[in-house]
């Protein structure tokens, strides 16, 4: 069977990084695991020494079926296949997580990293963490610092929910076939307690606020939601209310910078808000 680009398949070849990645998720013995993209079980397999059940899926039914197969003849008890798309799976349908919350693991496809986290903010009460490989860049815009290049509309949606780490680089190498791109392992805890500012308001003014990277915050801002009748001068006043520097760039904002903005600007915006250009999805 050729890998499917269209699938993002690229396998793991390597069985020291395979036993790397499993040492770095730190799992323990009871855990329960939602395994995204399980291929031939590169890393299903060793995982389901480690932890109590895996729950594989793999949207490919050629894979499903070889993956049945090698767990029969392993004899092997502990792993559930399922063949479904992670994007229209409902992660309640997998089993009954009210006691335990398992630990999304993977080796997702790229081409829809985005449309995965997504999937897992949405489905945060359920699962505990979720540690999966990134490409680099993308990764590192998910964990950017302040001041950064990286740093981004990205870097403050995912914080809203989570707390993201970068554990260790992955060499292209390491594939079959081999990607273009370098990969990243990264854990991301569902940990943050909720920040008092609706989710809606806080993308809306995030994406306004990165709209123009080039521009300062007020200009940036200004050009974002002139529409909505609020003056410069009186945006101005509210930055500097929200003790914001309104000649500042974007990336230089913190978590917090955001939060007061937000709480600044909710009485001035439409209850439904619309995005007038293009947003960052998570
Ligand atoms: N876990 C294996 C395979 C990783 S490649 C390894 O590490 O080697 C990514 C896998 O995700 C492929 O097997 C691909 O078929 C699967 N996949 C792609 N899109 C998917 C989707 N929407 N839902 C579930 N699995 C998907």
């Amino acid at each position: 069977m050729r890998p499917k680009k269209a699938l993002g398949q690229h396998f793991l070849v390597d069985k020291n990084i395979i036993n790397k990645i499993i040492k770095n998720a730190c799992l323990k013995e009871d855990d329960l695991i939602i395994e995204i993209g399980a291929g031939h079980g590169e890393l299903t397999l060793p995982l389901s020494e480690h932890v109590r059940h895996v729950f594989a899926i793999e949207k490919d039914a050629g894979l499903c079926y070889k993956l049945k197969k090698s767990i029969k003849d392993k004899k092997i008890t502990n792993i559930t296949v399922i063949k479904e798309d992670i994007l229209k799976l409902d992660l309640k349908e997998i089993g009954d997580f009210s006691k335990e919350k398992p630990v999304v693991m993977g080796n997702i496809p790229y081409n829809i990293s985005s449309l995965i986290l997504k999937k897992l903010v949405e489905s945060k009460e359920l699962i505990s963490r979720a540690v999966l490989m990134f490409q680099w860049e993308y990764a590192k815009r998910l964990t950017a610092s302040p001041g950064t290049k990286e740093y981004g509309a990205l870097t403050l949606l995912i914080s809203y929910h989570a707390t993201v780490k970068n554990l260790f680089q992955i060499s292209r190498n390491v594939f079959y076939p081999k990607p273009s791109v370098d990969s990243m392992l990264v854990e991301i805890r569902f940990d943050r307690p909720h920040p008092g500012i609706e989710e809606h308001l806080f993308r809306y003014v995030v994406n306004a606020t990165f709209s123009h990277r080039r521009k300062n915050i007020l200009n940036s801002l200004f050009a974002y939601i002139r529409g909505i009748g609020i003056s410069k001068e009186q945006l101005k006043k509210l930055l500097s209310e929200a003790d914001i520097t309104p000649n500042l760039r974007a990336e230089m904002l913190e978590m917090d910078d955001f939060l007061r903005l937000s709480a600044k600007l909710k009485k001035y915006l439409p209850k439904n808000l619309i995005h007038t250009q293009q947003t960052e999805q998570v």
